[in-house]
């Protein structure tokens, strides 16, 4: 730290990103990206034209994106925000409706970004733990009076929320932003964008990260009533206008028009994900049921991060996260088929030493 950074910003905690080694060549389950390459019209909307074309500055409005995205969630283009990652929406997010005392409440075990955003804003948190069982009590989050942010399905822990519960909490703080991050949604769990039309106070969080295999292009969209999008145009346009560089914008419209085979791969995962669950049932391992693209899950006669450690030297990597309520669990996102199959038959060889 040199003398000259603001006092403000000395002490804060920063967020931990999961491991990206360059060592060794590793079976990478610890950071939930796709196993699988995006689409061919994906890698073939990006050759020297648009490489050249990088002279030029983007288009801060992201039409194109825009009206594709609008067209594929039936929304008007006025309720589409794009960004570079969805962890830039939440950073607005958080700087636009919680700041300086602004009131805002997520669970005890969750994306850990909310903790470092609302540090980072000196935002006024209202920490509620999940249940036993890690699933969240959406009765604790009705009539709170505060801005409201909760990952659906949740991370960790894969558990989702129905659209019931979800309309309930968003309906009983209609003074507060309910920001729903729906990151995981396309890998089972109900979304909520059936709500949006009936309560302005809902903002749905989304990424290209995950289920889009975009995770290096930094791609992120919001989805809103327009005068909440307009706020996050006014951050954005405070801070970095030009967030969406060329070549994400165009990838990210490829992407769009060649949905189905992000859907497909999408219902692979999820398939590859029961069938991964059982295995790790059969040996002993408690599963949290997941609907996402990772699986939680713990060994009663193994620690958390002993196992984490085991499993890296044998060449593969999944997320140990130290903070007490679950450092016995493992966080290990579904792979390929083969990547799952080698995952399993580490697991029983580690488990037969002992
Ligand atoms: C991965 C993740 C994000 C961040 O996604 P980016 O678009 O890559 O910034 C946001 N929220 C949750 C819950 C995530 O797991």
């Amino acid at each position: 730290m040199s003398r000259y950074l603001s006092a403000r910003y000395q002490a804060l905690d920063r967020y931990v990103p999961g491991e990206q080694p360059q060592d060794k060549q590793y079976i990478k389950l610890n950071t939930n990206e796709s196993p699988y390459p995006p689409s061919p019209e994906v890698i073939a909307s990006i050759g020297d034209r648009e490489v050249s074309d990088l002279r030029l500055y983007s288009d801060p409005e992201c039409k194109l994106l825009r009206s594709k995205l609008a067209d594929r969630y039936s929304v008007a283009p006025e309720q589409i925000f794009l960004s570079n990652g969805s962890d830039d929406i939440l950073n607005f997010a958080f700087m636009a409706y919680a700041s300086d005392g602004g009131k805002v409440a997520f669970p005890d075990i969750t994306y850990g970004f909310y903790q470092v955003y609302a540090d980072l804003y000196r935002s006024d948190t209202l920490i509620i733990p999940l249940n036993d069982d890690f699933s969240i009590d959406h009765t604790q989050y009705l009539g709170l009076g505060r801005m409201i942010v909760l990952a659906n399905p949740n991370a960790p822990t894969g558990l989702a929320l129905s659209l019931s519960e979800i309309e309930e909490i968003v309906s009983s703080n209609p003074n507060n932003v309910v920001l729903i991050d729906e990151a995981y949604v396309d890998f089972g769990a109900e979304t909520c964008l059936p709500l949006l039309s009936k309560y302005e106070n809902l903002l749905i969080v989304r990424t290209y990260s995950k289920s889009r295999a975009l995770a290096g292009a930094r791609l992120g969209f919001a989805i809103g009533n327009p005068s909440i999008i307009d706020d996050l145009n006014r951050i954005k346009y405070v801070t970095n206008p030009y967030n969406v560089n060329r070549l994400t914008q165009i990838a990210g419209a490829a992407a769009i028009d060649s949905d189905e085979y992000f859907m497909q791969n999408c219902r692979r995962i999820a398939s590859t994900r029961e069938a991964v669950e059982q295995k790790l049932t059969d040996l002993g391992f408690e599963v949290i049921p997941s609907k996402a693209n990772f699986i939680f899950t713990k060994h009663p006669r193994f620690d958390g991060k002993v196992l984490y450690q085991r499993l890296k030297e044998r060449g593969i990597l999944v997320r140990h996260f130290s903070l007490s309520r679950i450092s016995q669990y493992n966080r290990i996102t579904v792979g390929s088929e083969a990547e799952m199959a080698t995952l399993i038959d580490v697991l029983k060889d580690i488990l037969s030493k002992g």
